[in-house]
């Protein structure tokens, strides 16, 4: 007898777990997720190192948004730790203040300054594109070609093995630039991690669900689904996998991370911004545009607040995406909308299906869009069910 569940989900990420609860919780309907690998949480996971440090082992997750709906929903699976993300990039020799604000323009002419100066300066040397139309021009109409290419060329090319020209105007334009001192690498309003990290907030979340909920870790949907009865399926996976590939494959970058843990007395003579000892790198994030074949290297202590005298560092290595990789970004370009296109023209047909998610939908998204994206869609799904 094959199992019998109202939905079928595919991926246990924010995506599949906030439907999961929305489902089960105001629909009164069973769910099973099925999630290929050995946890819930998709990328949003963080885990303790062997030196006993909270790390994020799939790149630095800094949870934010600018919504209160999203983040009231949140707050009923977790507390939160409001967080300052401070990042630094560091090129020729030394560390500069980043985003480029009003202190980076300090350290390029070595003497203090002023918004006013900086702003002269930058009228000057900006290249005037009134319809930036890619990530190059996003930069140059902005600082001018100095700073675009000290912080910004070497490092997108080195994540994304495109120049910035071909690449969408919004992949370096999330980047603030500001001619004041506020240095915080975010723009949203709420700035915070889970308090008590991501594996509680996904653990709250599947237990809401109650006992409507089963979720099936180390396993392939493929695997499972011809055993399984459902009315409906929710797929948060890649879509041009979900349909065997039949308009071509869409691009994505992977990564690779190389996690080094340190005990105290080779963190002494180290210090972070505020001289504080304990730490290995200056900043939560360190940002390595020109040198290295890494782009960044994270040190999630300085977020958390752990008390632990050990520090555990991330290096995050970008890499082609093929067999046995994982397709971390969607590359928002104008050949990949193309593919994408044909794929979401189909998603549109579906009765059945309803897809959601950062690789779903092929989107660029981070942690609260995905979100908001799954309520919106759990809200569209759910009309005729609730008239
Ligand atoms: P995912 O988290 O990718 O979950 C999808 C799940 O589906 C995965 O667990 C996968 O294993 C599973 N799956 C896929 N195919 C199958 C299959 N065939 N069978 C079974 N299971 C399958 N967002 C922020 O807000 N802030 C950040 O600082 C931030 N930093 C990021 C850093 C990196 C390096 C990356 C890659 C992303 C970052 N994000 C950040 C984005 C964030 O990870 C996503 O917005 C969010 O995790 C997307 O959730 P999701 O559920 O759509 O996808
Ligand atoms: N970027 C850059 N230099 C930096 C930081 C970012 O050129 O020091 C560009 C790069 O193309 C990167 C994009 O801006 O992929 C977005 O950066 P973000 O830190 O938001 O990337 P994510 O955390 O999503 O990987």
């Amino acid at each position: 007898m094959p199992w019998k569940f109202d939905y079928l989900i595919v991926g246990a990420g924010f995506s599949g777990l906030v439907m999961a609860e929305r489902i089960t919780n105001t629909l009164g309907k069973t769910c099973l997720v099925v999630e290929k690998r050995d946890h819930i949480g998709g990328n949003a996971h963080d885990e303790y190192s062997d030196a006993g440090v909270l790390y994020h082992p799939y790149g630095p997750h800094y949870f934010r948004t600018n919504s209160p709906k999203i983040k009231e929903y949140l707050s009923r699976f977790t507390e939160w730790h409001e967080v300052k993300y401070q990042v630094s990039s560091f090129t020729e020799g030394r560390y500069w203040s980043f985003p480029i604000n009003l202190k980076t323009f300090e350290q390029l002419i070595g003497r203090e300054s002023t918004t006013e100066e900086f702003e002269a300066w930058i009228a000057e040397k900006r290249v005037p594109i009134d319809e930036p139309v890619n990530s190059e021009e996003v930069i140059i109409s902005q600082v001018g070609q100095e700073l675009y290419k000290k912080f910004f060329e070497g490092y997108t090319l080195k994540q994304w093995r495109r120049h910035p020209r071909d690449l969408d105007k919004s992949v370096c334009g999330r980047i603030p630039i500001r001619t004041n001192r506020d240095d915080r690498y975010l723009r949203e309003e709420f700035q915070a991690l889970p308090k008590h990290g991501y594996r509680v907030l996904f653990r709250n979340l599947a237990r809401a669900c109650g006992n409507k909920l089963k979720i099936l870790l180390n396993t392939d949907y493929r695997e499972v689904c011809q055993n399984v009865d459902f009315e409906h399926l929710v797929f948060t996976g890649a879509i041009d996998e979900f349909y065997d590939y039949k308009f071509g494959r869409l691009p994505y970058r992977s990564l690779r991370f190389e996690v080094e843990s340190f005990e105290p007395t080779q963190l002494r003579e180290r210090v972070d911004i505020s001289g504080k000892q304990g730490f290995w790198q200056p900043t939560l994030q360190v940002n390595y545009p020109n040198e290295h074949d890494y782009t960044r290297i994270v040190e999630m202590k300085h977020a958390t607040g752990q008390a632990t005298d050990n520090s555990t560092i991330v290096r995050e290595f970008p890499e082609d995406f093929g067999p046995g990789k994982e397709p971390y970004y969607p590359i928002p370009a104008a050949d990949s909308a193309t593919i994408y296109r044909q794929y979401e023209e189909m998603a549109k047909q579906e009765k059945k299906v309803t897809f959601v998610g950062r690789l779903a939908t092929y989107r660029y998204y981070n942690m609260d869009q995905v979100v908001g994206m799954a309520l919106k869609r759990f809200e569209d799904m759910a009309k005729p069910a609730v008239v």
